[in-house]
C-alpha cells in the first residue's frame, strides 16, 4: 500500500552513493506517515502540498535516485522526473522546480487548471523538496518568534498572558508548544479534531476543551495563575474569534496559522467538515468567494482585537490579501511577522538550519545537540532550545534537529559533522538543509521580504541567485519553487540540502554551501540598506562591491 512509506534507516544503501541515499531518504521521510499530513495523497503539510506529483512519479524518482551515479543529475520538474543528465561530481544530484509559472498567469484558477491536466504540482516549501522534518522544524521560527513579542510587549515572557490562534495543521501545530514553551496561555481553535487530537498525541497541544465556555473558563484560569496551559478548541476561527471579541475576552497576542493562503484549504462558515473536499473540488470558484468572506470576518475579529491593544500579527500564510479580496478594508492594519519580529535575525544571515539523521537512530542527534553546544557556548538562547526540545519534543520519521544559525555558524555546525561521520562518532551521514524561510532565498512581499527599507520586496533575483550559487557550491540537491507559504502568484523561492558523509569532499562542499547560502541573506540585506547587515558583513569579509562603509 503506497501510503505506508518509511524511510530505510542504518547504513546498507540502496542507492549508489549517500548523496542520493541520502535523497530517496529524505523523500522517503516526508511521506512517513509520522510526518506527512496526508501521506496517502502524497501530502506532506501546507493544505495541498506534495513531496511528488503522483505515485508512479513517486516510484520513478526513487528508481532513479538508485541508478544514479557520481556524475549524473536528476531533474524534477513539479514532482516528476523528466531527465538524467550527465553532470560532474561537484554537480547537485538532483535539481528540483516547482510549480513555477510565468507571472502573468501565475494564479490559483491556472495553477488549477495545469495541476488538474496532470502538469504541475504545488511544492510549498520543504514538501517538494524533501526536507520536511515534521512540525518541529518550524517550532523552532515559532517559539523564536513569540519571543520577540515576548521581549517586545511583555518584559521577556508570556506568563500571565493570553495567545489565540486558529489551525493545527503541520506548522500551526507547532504555536501551542512555542507560546507554552514561552510560559503563555494559547487557547488554538481547529475546524478538524482529528488534527487536535494528533497535536495531543505528539504532546504538542496540552488539552481540548469541550466547548467555547469551557476553554475561556480553561484559558482565563491558567492565565488569572501565571501557569503555562494550552487548550484546543474544536470550532471554525470565523466564528470562534468574533464571539471572544463580543465576549471581550482579555486577549494579549492574536495571529493565525489557517492555510489562508489556499483559499480551497480554509473552511468558510457553515460548511459541514465532511463536505470540505466535495464541495471545493466541484464548486472551487463559489468555495473560493465563500472562504474569503469568511477569513474578512476573521480579520475583522484580529483588527478588533488590535484595536482593544492586543499584539496583532499575520503569521505568514496571506490571511490578510485574503481577507482583504474578501472585502475586509483594514486587513493590512497589523503587519506580518518577519517586519515585526524576524528581520534582524535575516540580517545576520540567521534562518533555519535543520539536519536529520539518515541512521534513524536518535543518539545521533543527541550527539549533534551536544556538538551544537559546545561550538556555541556563548549562544544562551541556542542553549536553552536545544535542551528543552530535547526534553520535550518527539521526533517525527528519521530523527532531526532545528536550531536557527546565522552567516560564519552553519557551515562551523557542517564541519563538525562532518568529522563526526568520518570519525565514526555518528552511525551514518547526515543531511543538512533549511527552510525556505530563510534569510537570502526567499521573494514574499506579505512574509519574508515584506516592507523592505528599499521597497525591494517583489524583487526575486535573489532565490533565482540563491539557488544558482547553492548549485555552484555543492549542494546535493538544489530546488526552486513558486507560491510556497503564502500562494500561488505571491512568492518565489529556493532550496539546498547538503549530505555531509565523512569524506574530505563533503567537507569542501559544505564549507562553501553553508556559507554561501547564508551569505546570500546578509547580502541581500546589505543591498536593501539594513545596517545591521553591513556590519555583520564587514566584521565577517563578505565581499560587496558596491556596499557604503
Ligand atoms: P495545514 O493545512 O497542515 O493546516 C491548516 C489547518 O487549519 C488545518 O488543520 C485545518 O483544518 C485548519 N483550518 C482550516 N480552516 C479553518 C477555519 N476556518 N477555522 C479553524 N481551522 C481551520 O497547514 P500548515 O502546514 O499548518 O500551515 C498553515 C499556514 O501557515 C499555511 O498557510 C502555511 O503556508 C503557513 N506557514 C507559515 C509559516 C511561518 O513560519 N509563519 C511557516 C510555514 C507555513
Amino acid at each position: 500500500m503506497n501510503a505506508n512509506i518509511r524511510a530505510r534507516r542504518g547504513t546498507e544503501l540502496a542507492a549508489r552513493s549517500w548523496g542520493t541515499e541520502a535523497a530517496l531518504r529524505m523523500l522517503q521521510n516526508n511521506l512517513d506517515p509520522e510526518v506527512a499530513e496526508r501521506p496517502e495523497d502524497l501530502v506532506v503539510y501546507g493544505g495541498t502540498a506534495k513531496a511528488a506529483r503522483d505515485w508512479d512519479c513517486f516510484h520513478a524518482i526513487s528508481r532513479e535516485l538508485t541508478l544514479l551515479g557520481d556524475d549524473e543529475t536528476l531533474l524534477v520538474q513539479s514532482g516528476k522526473p523528466v531527465g538524467v543528465l550527465r553532470t560532474h561530481e561537484w554537480a547537485p544530484r538532483v535539481l528540483i522546480a516547482n510549480a513555477n509559472l510565468v507571472p502573468d498567469w501565475a494564479d490559483w484558477p491556472e495553477f488549477r487548471r495545469l495541476e488538474r491536466l496532470g502538469l504541475t504540482m504545488y511544492g510549498n516549501m520543504t514538501a517538494g523538496s524533501w526536507i520536511y522534518i515534521g512540525t518541529q522544524g518550524i517550532l523552532q521560527g515559532t517559539y523564536e518568534t513569540f519571543a520577540a513579542v515576548a521581549r517586545k510587549r511583555f518584559g521577556g515572557t508570556l506568563k500571565g498572558t493570553l495567545t489565540v490562534t486558529a489551525g493545527l495543521g503541520g506548522m500551526g501545530g507547532a504555536q501551542p508548544l512555542a507560546v507554552t514553551m514561552n510560559e503563555g496561555v494559547a487557547l488554538c481553535v481547529e475546524v478538524d479534531p482529528q488534527r487536535a487530537r494528533r497535536r495531543v498525541e505528539t504532546r504538542y497541544l496540552d488539552e481540548i476543551a469541550d466547548d467555547l465556555d469551557d476553554a475561556v473558563d480553561r484559558v482565563l484560569r491558567a492565565k488569572a495563575e501565571g501557569r503555562p496551559l494550552s487548550v484546543g478548541l474544536i470550532g471554525n476561527a470565523a466564528e470562534v474569534l468574533p464571539e471572544l471579541l463580543r465576549r471581550d475576552v482579555p486577549v494579549d497576542v492574536v495571529t493565525d496559522q489557517t492555510s489562508a493562503h489556499d483559499p480551497l484549504a480554509y473552511l468558510p462558515k457553515g460548511v459541514d467538515l465532511d463536505d470540505w473536499a466535495d464541495y471545493a473540488a466541484k464548486s472551487p470558484d463559489e468555495f473560493t468567494d465563500r472562504s474569503r468572506e469568511s477569513m474578512a470576518d476573521h480579520v475583522e475579529a484580529m483588527v478588533g482585537f488590535q484595536d482593544r491593544g492586543a499584539e496583532v500579527f499575520d503569521y505568514g500564510n496571506s490571511i490578510r490579501g485574503e481577507a482583504k479580496l474578501g472585502g475586509c478594508e483594514r486587513a493590512f492594519d497589523f503587519p506580518g511577522f518577519v517586519p515585526a519580529y524576524i528581520r534582524p535575525l535575516f540580517c545576520e544571515g540567521k534562518g533555519p538550519f535543520r539536519w536529520a539523521a539518515l541512521s534513524g537512530d536518535p543518539a545521533d542527534i543527541a550527539k549533534t545537540d551536544r556538538a551544537i553546544l559546545e561550538l556555541f557556548p556563548e549562544n544562551e538562547q541556542l542553549a536553552r532550545w536545544i535542551r528543552m526540545v530535547g526534553e520535550r519534543v518527539e521526533f517525527q520519521g528519521l530523527p532531526a534537529r532545528i536550531c536557527w544559525l546565522g552567516y560564519g555558524e552553519r557551515h562551523r555546525a557542517g564541519l563538525r559533522f562532518n568529522e563526526m561521520v568520518a570519525s565514526g562518532e555518528l552511525s551514518a551521514p547526515i543531511v543538512i538543509g533549511r527552510d525556505h524561510l530563510d534569510c537570502g532565498s526567499v521573494a514574499s512581499p506579505h512574509r519574508e521580504t515584506e516592507a523592505m527599507a528599499d521597497g525591494s520586496d517583489a524583487i526575486a533575483d535573489w532565490p533565482l541567485l540563491n539557488a544558482l550559487v547553492n548549485t555552484a557550491s555543492g549542494a546535493t540537491w538544489v530546488s526552486l519553487h513558486h507560491g510556497g507559504g503564502v500562494g500561488i502568484g505571491r512568492s518565489i523561492h529556493a532550496g539546498q540540502v547538503t549530505v555531509a558523509d565523512g569524506t574530505e569532499l563533503a567537507a569542501r562542499k559544505l564549507e562553501r554551501v553553508l556559507t554561501n547560502d547564508p551569505g546570500m541573506g546578509v547580502l541581500r540585506h546589505v543591498d536593501a540598506g539594513y545596517p545591521e547587515a553591513a556590519r555583520v558583513a564587514a566584521e565577517q569579509g563578505v565581499h560587496i562591491p558596491m556596499a557604503q562603509h
